[in-house]
């Protein structure tokens, strides 16, 4: 798999660094819908086009190692 996942949803470009994650699921505890963690203990993304553009960028702001990164339709980095 790719070191990098990403997904367009509602105007932001969200970024999932595999190599940065470890795991600690805070973006999946904010927003189980959007983020999943997967068997080899990275994160995935699940349904983020369900969640809603601030409840995404609460859950990617959580992550402690700031393995999620978010710009908006600018290409402005708004996380982290
Ligand atoms: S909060 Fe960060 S380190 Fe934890 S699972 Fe999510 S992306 Fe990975």
């Amino acid at each position: 798999m790719a070191d990098f996942e990403e997904r367009s949803v509602d105007g932001l470009r969200i970024r999932i660094d595999r190599l940065v994650c470890v795991g600690f699921e805070n973006c999946a505890t904010e927003a189980p819908e959007a983020f999943v963690l997967a068997d080899d203990g990275v994160v995935t993304f699940v349904n983020p086009e369900t969640t809603g553009r601030e409840r995404l960028l609460t859950a990617c702001d959580a992550c402690p190692v700031d393995a999620l990164t978010v710009w908006d339709e600018n290409g402005r980095q708004m996380v982290p």
